[in-house]
C-alpha cells in the first residue's frame, strides 16, 4: 500500500521508523491519521495523506473484522481499504504462497506484452491471459520474475535488448520501445 507510485527504496527507507513506532495493526489501529501522514511524509514518500488513512484504515478493518491477523483469500482481502486485486495477489501469493492470480504490475504489463504471451491491454485481461499460460505454483514466480527482469533490463525506455539473456526467444527484441507502453 505504500508503494503506490514511489519505489520499493523509498518505502524501505520509511518502513523502519514506521514499524518502530506502530509494531502492530492494533497500534497503527489506534494512530492518529495526521501523525502517521507525517511520518510518511518525512520519510520522504509520496500521496503521504492518502497512504496514512490507507494504512490506518487498514488496521482499523484488520483488527475488527478479523482479530489482527491478515485474511487468507482474496475476497477478504480486497474487502480490506485500499487493497485491490494486485496488493491481494501479492500478499497471497508472498505471505501465504496459496496465490488466487497472477500480479499484474506496470512491469509485468510491459513484458508479457513484448514477450509475446498476450496482446491483452488491461490488468484484468492479462492476468487472466497469464493464469491460462502456466499453471498456479509458477504464478508468483512468474511475476516477480516478470517484475525484475523488468527493473534491471527490459526497462520501459530503451529497454536493455543487447545484454538480455531472452532476446533469442523475444518476438520485439531490440524493437520494443514502444511495445507494451501508454501511447506517447
Ligand atoms: S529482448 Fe529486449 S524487449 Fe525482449 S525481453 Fe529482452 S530486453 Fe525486453
Amino acid at each position: 500500500m505504500l508503494s503506490a507510485q514511489t519505489t520499493d527504496k523509498a518505502v524501505n527507507k520509511v518502513t523502519p521508523a514506521l514499524f518502530s513506532r506502530y509494531p502492530s495493526p492494533g497500534a497503527l489501529a489506534e494512530a492518529d491519521v495526521a501523525e502517521v501522514a507525517e511520518l510518511l511524509r518525512a520519510g520522504g514518500l509520496g500521496m503521504f495523506n492518502q497512504k496514512g488513512k490507507n494504512i490506518v484504515g487498514l488496521s482499523r478493518a484488520l483488527v475488527e473484522v478479523h482479530r489482527g491477523e491478515v485474511p487468507r483469500s482474496l475476497d477478504a482481502l480486497v474487502e480490506l481499504p485500499g487493497v485491490g486485486r494486485k496488493t491481494a495477489n501479492v500478499v497471497l501469493g508472498v505471505m501465504w504462497n496459496i496465490p488466487e492470480g497472477v500480479v499484474v504490475d506496470t512491469h509485468v504489463q510491459r513484458l508479457s506484452q513484448r514477450l509475446g504471451l498476450t496482446k491483452e491491454q488491461t490488468p484484468e485481461k492479462i492476468e487472466l491471459a497469464l493464469c491460462a499460460l502456466y499453471p498456479r505454483d509458477r504464478w508468483d514466480a512468474l511475476s516477480h520474475l516478470l517484475i525484475f527482469h523488468g527493473r534491471r533490463v527490459c526497462f520501459a525506455i530503451r529497454p536493455a535488448c543487447s545484454a538480455c539473456k531472452a532476446s533469442d526467444l523475444c518476438p520485439n527484441a531490440f524493437r520494443a520501445d514502444d511495445v507494451g507502453r501508454k501511447k506517447r
